[in-house]
């Protein structure tokens, strides 16, 4: 992972907020200042430059990667020009639907409409500058009831932000590197001045601006908020960027804004262990299972791979071994994640059941049931219905659960304008992405496949939207 240096230095400075009537004197002015420079930062500058405003993307590391390279990069969107070319019915009224199904109706509404359309025009408008997306084909991801997952041909976040940042620099976007964002400079009417930045060398920098736009991700790569905000997760591996701090809500703290869906996040129920890859869903969707130390199944995997997160950890030594068989395998060395996990030693072979026994350290005859319930057309006691059965030989890998990104932040309408406590909005303040609440309600078990690349790819078309409507009318 790539954090900055800073992120560890004693000289690091807590981010705050600067009261001030104006900014300091030398600090250079422009139109709109975005902090983090992920997927949703990206995005954003995208917008605003095919509009004509000047943009600055303040990122902490020297080369932007956040959570968004780490991620296989699938980005869930709905009636877009590429769906329509090869026949997918789909629109965002129905996504909306899903995502609303899965988060059993908790998700933010305003969100939910705004992000559902929004995405499909971003997604068109890179395609537009010449980002070549695919749509994932052969298996549907939970809960989505059509194919929607757009990815690059890679299929992998490291090329998502690869595309996205020469995209955003060919517009002349400016992504300023190793520049860590400390201070939100605000005035006695709660508008941004500006913000204060800190070098490697540990000076601070300043940047006067008409909008900023947090872009910062969330939570996640603080212990000790994560142990405050998601108890549940207080032990979890955390798999996503280490400079996701949680200044987005130090500073909304400080600020008296609204905090929302603080209880939401995606975990992944198939993080393996020891070697820190991602496997694939789609192989649990297609028939592989979950079994535990014990050689019993334990929940419906088919519910989703974030929920399956917190069961995971709930079996004894908090990991279970994904279970599948040839044809399955196949599809997995599809994915990149595995090709890579497999690679470091991963995959493990059992030619029968007693090999598969002897794996996973647990009795046979248990194992043998278990194997056995797997039937197609039979829904199970767990009330998972399988379409097929699984045949020697088995293929195995162990995994654990893991936090990927919190879901919960700042509380913003749909304009992607952050609220205060009282419901009323601050003025040119606009958070998207991991930075503010999602669309996956306060639960893990909300979280759609794509929720989070939908929130910050949306979200940052939309937060540009509103930037650029207020730069032209200031
Ligand atoms: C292993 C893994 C797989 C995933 N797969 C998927 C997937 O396929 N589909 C999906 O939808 N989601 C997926 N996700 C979630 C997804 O990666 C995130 O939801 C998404 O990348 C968030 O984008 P973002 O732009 O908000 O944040 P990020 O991409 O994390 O960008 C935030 C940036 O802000 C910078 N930053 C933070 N604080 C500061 C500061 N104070 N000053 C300056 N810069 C700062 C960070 O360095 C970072 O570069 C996955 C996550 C993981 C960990």
């Amino acid at each position: 992972m790539n954090a900055s240096p800073l992120t560890s230095s004693s000289a690091a400075r807590a981010p705050r907020i600067v009261r001030a009537q104006q900014m300091t004197a030398e600090a250079p002015h422009v139109p709109v200042v975005i902090v983090g420079a992920g997927a949703c930062g990206l995005t954003a500058s995208v917008r605003l430059r095919d509009a004509g405003i000047d943009c600055v993307l303040l990122e902490r590391d020297s080369t932007a990667s956040g959570s968004t390279a780490l991620s296989s990069g699938f980005i869930p969107a709905a009636g877009t020009r590429l769906q329509k070319s090869l026949g997918i019915e789909d629109s965002a009224e129905l996504f909306a639907k899903d995502i609303q199904a899965k988060a059993h109706g908790d998700a933010a509404p305003h969100l939910v409409q705004a992000y559902s359309h929004a995405v499909a025009e971003a997604i068109d408008s890179l395609e537009a500058h010449g980002i070549v997306f695919e749509v994932l084909d052969g298996f549907l991801y939970p809960g989505h009831g059509v194919r929607r997952m757009h990815a690059l041909p890679e299929r992998t976040g490291a090329a998502l932000m690869a595309r996205l940042e020469s995209t955003a620099s060919a517009l002349g976007a400016d992504v300023l590197g190793e520049s860590v964002v400390r201070e939100l400079w605000m005035n006695a009417d709660d508008r941004v001045l500006g913000v204060g930045y800190q070098r490697p060398d540990g000076s601070m920098e300043h940047l006067a601006c008409d909008v900023l736009i947090l872009a910062c991700n969330g939570f996640g790569g603080n212990p000790d908020m994560v142990r405050e905000l998601l108890p549940e997760m207080g032990q979890a591996l955390f798999s996503g960027h280490v400079g996701n701090d949680g200044s987005a809500i130090v500073w909304g703290r400080a600020l008296g804004a609204r905090l929302a869906d603080l209880g939401g996040y995606q975990g992944h129920g198939s993080w393996v262990t020891p070697q820190g890859a991602l496997m694939s869903w789609a192989v649990m969707m297609e028939g592989a299972v979950q079994i535990n130390t014990q050689g019993r199944r334990f929940h419906d995997e088919t519910q989703g791979y974030s929920e399956a997160a917190v069961h995971v950890l709930a079996q004894p030594g908090g990991v279970a071994f994904n279970v599948f068989d040839a044809p399955l395998l196949a599809m997995a060395r599809t994915f990149p994640d595995f090709a890579e996990a497999e690679g470091a030693g991963a995959l493990k072979l059992a030619s029968n059941a007693q090999a598969l026994a002897d794996l996973i350290g647990c009795d046979l005859a248990t194992l043998q049931q278990t194997l056995a319930d797997i039937r197609p057309g039979a829904t199970d006691a767990l009330g998972r219905r399988f379409k097929r059965s699984l045949n020697a030989p088995y293929y195995a890998v162990k995994v654990t659960g893991a936090l990927f990104h919190t879901q919960g932040g700042l509380d913003i309408d749909a304009q992607c304008r952050v609220l205060k406590t009282d419901g009323t909005a601050l003025p040119n303040l606009l958070a998207a992405g991991g930075a503010a609440r999602g669309v996956s309600g306060n639960a893990v078990w909300g979280y759609l496949s794509g929720n989070g690349l939908l929130s910050a790819v949306g979200g940052g078309w939309v937060a540009a939207g509103t930037a650029a409507a207020q730069v032209a009318s200031a």
